[in-house]
């Protein structure tokens, strides 16, 4: 992997080489785009090609992806870049990922504390914080004095697709970059490239709103859908084709959901009456009602088979 391979950034890949062509890389950024455009990876692309030490790939302001540098950061294993998702958080706590709502401040203290110390590889140490706005005022008090006076070569990457609730005074002190909405070109193209079926892939579009996650997500539920018994039965089956694991089948649950909200709201733009409307505005709250319900302990199934059930009633079936 390199900037070369991500598809539809342009921009803000610009942004990032102008950083390093001028030599004044900002302590601290936010990556700021839907889910699944990219922000990640480019985070991660950018860490390498701080540290990459081909001198060729230095030149194009990219990265080789076989040094060592890159490699680390690419096994996620360099001692001086973390990417600190809830995954990262869960293994610090010894906790389960599903468990992670929040950042937590001691996962603030422990990127500080690691930011303190010398590079053991890096010429850049840079530390990415994923979903951004789930930092709270604790650990923000507790990151806003690194990300204002960081140690000499020290970058700060926070990702997130909410950045409207992410709290100010973190917003006012980080530079902010934009990821755009991927094309429908791109994504057709992503889908194709994980083996996607085009029929499939053209249904899972409609869905997309510009993301790759939300695309591959929704092309894997058609597909399993289109196996299920249509009619009476088929909340149920739905309900019972989730993933085992409460990791994978709250995603997969709340993309169900989101799929449901968008089927929703397209018949509400077409609806010929005002009692049909009202109808759809009434699922329409009830879905986020659902949507709710999932972040707390419902079971994923009970859920989707409700959200469904519920959807049927209004003629809004997949
Ligand atoms: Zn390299």
């Amino acid at each position: 992997m390199s900037f070369k391979k991500i598809q539809g950034q342009e921009k803000a890949i610009e942004t990032l080489k102008n950083f390093i062509k001028s030599g004044r890389i900002p302590p601290a950024l936010i990556f700021s785009g839907p889910a699944g455009v990219g922000k990640a990876t480019c985070a991660l692309e950018f860490a390498k090609t701080l540290n990459c030490t081909d001198e060729n790939c230095n030149k194009e302001m990219d990265n080789c992806s076989l040094c060592q540098n890159c490699k680390h950061i690419d096994a996620k294993t360099h001692p001086d870049i973390a990417f600190a998702d809830f995954e990262y958080q869960a293994n610090l706590r010894g906790e389960e990922v599903e468990k992670q709502q929040n950042i937590k401040v001691d996962t603030i203290r422990h990127l500080t504390a690691l930011s303190q110390q010398k590079a053991t590889l890096a010429k850049w140490k840079v530390f990415i914080i994923d979903n951004g706005e789930k930092l709270q005022t604790e650990g923000a008090n507790a990151l806003l004095k690194f990300i204002e006076e960081p140690p000499a070569n020290t970058l700060w990457i926070l990702i997130t697709s909410k950045r409207e609730a992410m709290l100010s005074t973190i917003k006012s002190r980080c530079q902010i970059i934009n990821f755009a909405p991927l094309s429908d070109e791109i994504l057709l193209n992503i889908l194709k490239d994980n083996m996607v079926e085009e029929d499939l892939a053209k249904e899972a579009l409609t869905y997309a709103q510009g993301s790759s996650a939300m695309a591959l997500k929704a092309s894997e539920i058609l597909e399993d859908f289109s196996t299920l018994n249509k009619g009476a039965s088929f909340a149920m089956e739905a309900a019972r084709s989730l993933p085992r694991t409460l990791a994978q089948s709250r995603p997969y649950a709340s993309c169900i959901i989101d799929m449901l909200v968008f089927k929703t709201h397209k018949t509400w733009l077409s609806a010929d009456t005002e009692k049909q409307k009202t109808d759809l505005k009434e699922l329409l709250n009830k879905l986020v009602f659902y949507k709710k319900a999932l972040t707390r302990n419902v079971a994923p199934s009970l859920v989707v088979e409700s959200a469904i059930i519920r959807a049927q009633q209004n003629q809004i079936e997949f």
